[in-house]
């Protein structure tokens, strides 16, 4: 069927036809020789792209050809993941030259394998190879000598990952044309690829990812070809690019929030390959990217990164100015974010290549220039690639091996500063120490323990402040030394500030202010001991230090249950420790009656912090109540404080007082589907899931009118949300006023502020450019009621009036007017220079139980163009300090930094008998923001008892 036109003509014919089983006679009329059900992927026939993958390529035919397990033409259609699956279990049972590892599973239970692919001698000497190689990324100790002997006999390993976005369907496909050539091609080429390198083959990095989208794609398929590349044929929310929970994998390399990384991590150090080959697709209007990559580039991947890359990338050139195929390099996909695949391998040594074809999401597409593009040909550049890849690794292995042992022995030497240390002291909060210690180990990074006191100098805190004087830190603090073999990550992870060059930052401003676009793609800021909230500090060791390894963990469960010898009569649980959510979650899921503390308060020696959760006797009276409480803090791994009276030993709060407030139980709805974010919606779906272990429920954002909002008190909205605030403006408003916690996350607050929803008194600053001073008043008079100074004598002679009158106004940051314009255009103008994600310093009312947790400083990641005022009359939990102090990390142009400056993160405001907290930027981004997810469990855990009122029981 070449013409649209004639199947038109068939239609009134086809619909005048009263028959039951019309569809499928349509199909055999229309399908040419298909039978009765519809053809994923490239049209059969006249519309088939029937070339090679590999043209000097020779097959032998007893090793399993992937056509014969998918039906069709390798690449003429998306495999299934059991399809993949299928084919390399088959190739590990008939040949010699691969073998099948696992490493892990999907949370939906797919296996995450690896194959490696190489000489039956290659594989029957693997473990020597892998030593070596183990030894040229790891040098310490090696001399000269042995490292030269060690390059002469050692060969280069490739890993091959392919679909960490699901969606981005042609690498996986790609991955069985490679693997098929490695396992059963018998030319000269291919014989001696598998003597000289050593190819890891990753072939379906998201399973669940990609089930979604071919199930999408499949659902949306029908017996004509539509070549637009709209359409709900290449899916529809949430998609294919993210994993089960919707996170973006490919920006989970640093802290590992997801199963896949987990295996992946683990797998990846077991080889140390000198390339990883990560494999995308980007818009299906564009061409083929590949690298070297564009500026910036994080200082810390391996010393000529790009020249090492400019040798794969002119492979690559090579190879498809062969086919006369379009492609390019620079353009974008920058370095500077240690979080993705390529920029990761950089920090184990390797060389990260990624590269990027125009999706097409396994159908055939009309490109703007009305060429069409089978899913095939799209399968077949892919293929192309990392052939060219694998050639330039073999072609130039001395070289990069010498590369790869040169730059090893920089970082594990890394001198002049081999002393750099980062420092964690001890805390309370367990839950956060083991999160970062569950990273750094997963990732094969060396972490020690202090066993005695200890002193740095050149120290610098979390908040920037460095010190003159040698710093002391306690025994027990954790101890991560820059000078290891993952030296490379320590840095990039923990450092606190990583700055752009100079030239970087001129050509970013040259960008903003010339084409107003920015040349960064993702956050700037990412610093472990930023997003975790950690006592943190980095220096040079001074001295001896006595330390102890300090083992893998999961998580260091504290999981004290006292011994009971008489009943209490009460139990406490401290809320310095983020467990202590849980916990609650666990106790109101029990039937328990807990309370949570407004005041800190005392037991033996220890002081438990404001927020800390209180379970009394008398209220629980029933049977195995003990049982219970101890059940919850068993499950929640928290350490269960028993008090044998409720009288306080000190000043602070009797336990059967008023300072104990009683929680209500949360009945928690969190808005899903279009419009909202899938990956953001799946970062607070993935918290309340699995850290909370809180039940919830979704609900379909297209369908809020047609629900029972009674049944919840806490209802989330994540970011993207703002039409649907505003659709049901009127039911919301009903439903918080009512009792209701409404919830909003970065972008959905917008919609909930004064000048739009009114459903809450925030205002988003741009609409309030003529009261900028009052707003400013606003947070001055919140700043000096922090510390409150009484002079006595001055207020009674007076004094204090006359000083009062004579104080200057406080010195602010303040970016100059150009004559003539006005405050509008000039706020648009500053918002050009908004952040692409930064980490600013915020600052915690700690009277509020929203702050549970927390310090009275908390870094916040922001990004975007909106601040936000809040007026006298809201609770601003958490404020930007003033646009001098703000930035932590990440770029903040001082426009941004006046805009954001003293405006608002967090705020809480009644609202009848409910209230409304608005979350300006979105907390525990990407599952691993645990300080700021703090907030968000506070806000979802304790909000409907202290800040919204439920009708008491009679
Ligand atoms: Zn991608």
């Amino acid at each position: 069927m070449k013409h649209p036109a004639a199947l038109l003509a068939f239609a009134p014919l086809l619909l005048s036809v009263p028959c039951a089983c019309a569809a499928p006679h349509m199909a055999s009329a229309l399908t040419q020789g298909a039978d009765d059900s519809f053809r994923l992927g490239d049209p059969a026939g006249s519309g088939s792209y029937d070339a090679p993958f590999f043209i000097d390529a020779r097959y032998s035919a007893g090793v399993t050809d992937p056509a014969s397990v998918l039906g069709q033409a390798t690449g003429s259609r998306m495999a299934t993941d059991k399809e993949l699956r299928a084919c390399f279990e088959a190739w590990a049972k008939e040949s010699d030259r691969v073998k099948l590892f696992e490493h892990g599973s999907s949370h939906e239970g797919s296996p995450q394998y690896h194959v490696v692919v190489t000489s039956a001698k290659n594989h029957a000497r693997l473990g020597a190879l892998l030593a070596d190689n183990a030894r040229l990324f790891d040098p310490r100790g090696l001399s000269e000598e042995e490292g030269a002997k060690i390059l002469e006999r050692a060969l280069p390993f490739a890993w091959m990952g392919y679909s960490i976005h699901g969606d981005e369907t042609s690498g996986s496909d790609a991955s069985l044309a490679l693997a098929h050539r490695l396992i059963a091609g018998t030319d000269a080429t291919t014989v001696a690829m598998l003597d000289e390198v050593v190819c890891v083959i990753d072939p379906i990095m998201n399973p669940d990812g990609r089930q979604r989208i071919l199930t999408q794609s499949q659902q949306m398929s029908g017996y004509t070809k539509s070549l637009n590349h709209k359409g709900l044929l290449r899916g529809r929310w949430p998609r294919g690019r993210g994993n089960h929970y919707l996170f973006d994998m490919n920006r989970d390399w640093i802290a590992g929030s997801q199963p896949e990384t987990v295996g992946r991590w683990e797998a990846i150090l077991r080889y140390h390959p000198q390339l990883l080959v990560d494999a995308h697709e980007m818009s299906g209007l564009d061409t083929y990217l590949f690298y070297p990559q564009a500026d910036p580039v994080n200082p810390h991947v391996p010393a000529g990164l790009i020249e090492s890359q400019e040798v794969f990338g002119g492979a690559i050139a090579g190879a498809f100015d062969s086919y006369s195929w379009d492609y390019y390099t620079r353009e974008w996909a920058d370095g500077w974010a240690p979080f993705y695949s390529d920029a990761w391998a950089g920090l184990t040594g390797a060389v990260g290549i990624l590269y990027e074809q125009g999706a097409v999401i396994g159908n055939p597409m009309r490109r703007e220039s009305g060429v069409v593009l089978s899913y095939r040909e799209s399968v077949h550049h892919q293929a192309v690639a990392s052939w060219a890849c694998l050639e330039a690794l073999r072609g130039n292995a001395d070289w990069f091996l010498g590369r790869y042992l040169a730059d090893a022995r920089r970082v594990v030497a890394d001198a002049p500063l081999n002393r750099d240390v980062f420092v964690v002291r001890p805390g309370e909060n367990t839950a956060r120490t083991s999160e970062l210690v569950r990273i750094l180990t997963g990732q094969g990074v060396e972490v020690e323990r202090a066993i005695s006191d200890f002193v740095t100098t050149n120290t610098t805190d979390r908040f920037g402040v460095a010190s003159k004087e040698p710093v002391s830190s306690p025994t027990g603090s954790l101890i991560i030394r820059a000078a290891q073999p993952m030296g490379r990550a320590v840095r990039a992870y923990c450092e606190f500030d990583t700055k752009l060059s100079e030239e970087a930052l001129q050509s970013e401003r040259e960008s903003l202010e010339r084409k107003n676009e920015s040349k960064i793609y993702d956050t700037m800021a990412w610093s472990l001991p930023h997003a975790l909230d950690l006592d943190a500090v980095w220096g040079t060791l001074s001295g001896e230090v006595k330390t102890r390894p300090v083992p893998s963990v999961s998580r260091f469960n504290k999981g004290m249950i006292p011994h009971l010898a008489d009943l209490p009569v009460a139990y406490a649980v401290d809320a310095a420790d983020d467990s202590a959510l849980v916990f609650a979650v666990q106790a109101l899921d029990a039937g328990l009656q807990v309370h949570a503390s407004d005041k800190p308060f005392v037991h033996g020696e220890h002081t438990l912090a404001r927020g800390s959760l209180l379970i009394r006797r008398h209220e629980n009276e029933g049977d195995g109540f003990d049982d219970r409480v101890i059940k919850a803090a068993e499950t929640s791994g928290v350490e269960l404080r028993t008090f044998s009276t409720g009288l306080a030993p000190d000043d602070g709060p009797d336990l059967g007082g008023g300072h104990f407030q009683l929680l209500e139980r949360p009945r928690v709805a969190l808005i899903g589907n279009s419009p909202t974010s899938p990956d953001t919606f799946g970062h607070l779906w993935h918290y309340l899931d699995t850290r909370l272990g809180l039940v919830h429920t979704i609900l379909d954002a297209q369908s809020l009118s047609s629900y029972d909002l009674r049944r919840y008190n806490v209802l989330i909205m994540p970011p993207g949300a703002g039409s649907v605030v505003t659709r049901h403006k009127e039911a919301l408003e009903t439903w918080v006023r009512s009792g209701g916690t409404l919830v909003a996350c970065g972008d959905t607050s917008a919609a909930l502020t004064a000048e739009r929803a009114g459903l809450s008194e925030v205002v988003l600053r741009r609409h309030a450019l003529d009261e900028l001073a009052r707003y400013a008043a606003v947070a001055e008079r919140e700043r000096s009621a922090r510390e409150v100074a009484v002079d006595a004598d001055a207020i009674w002679s007076g004094a204090a009036v006359e000083a009062a009158a004579k104080q200057e106004e406080t010195e602010s940051v303040s970016v100059a007017h150009v004559a003539g314009e006005t405050d509008e255009d000039r706020d648009a103008w500053m918002r050009r220079f908004s952040p692409r994600g930064a980490m600013l310093l915020g600052e915690a009312r700690v009277e509020s139980w929203l702050s549970a947790g927390a310090g009275e400083q908390v870094p916040v990641l922001f990004g975007g163009s909106s601040a936000y005022l809040s007026p006298a009359g809201v609770e601003t939990v958490v404020r930007f300090a003033p646009a001098k102090d703000v930035r932590l990390s990440g770029l903040l142009w001082p426009e941004a930094a006046e805009r954001i400056g003293d405006s608002a993160w967090l705020t809480r405001e009644s609202v009848g008998d409910g209230q409304v907290i608005l979350f300006t930027s979105m907390p525990g981004f990407r599952g691993f923001h645990l300080a700021t997810a703090r907030f968000f469990g506070n806000a979802v855990v304790l909000g409907p008892g202290l800040g919204a009122s439920a009708p008491s029981p009679w």
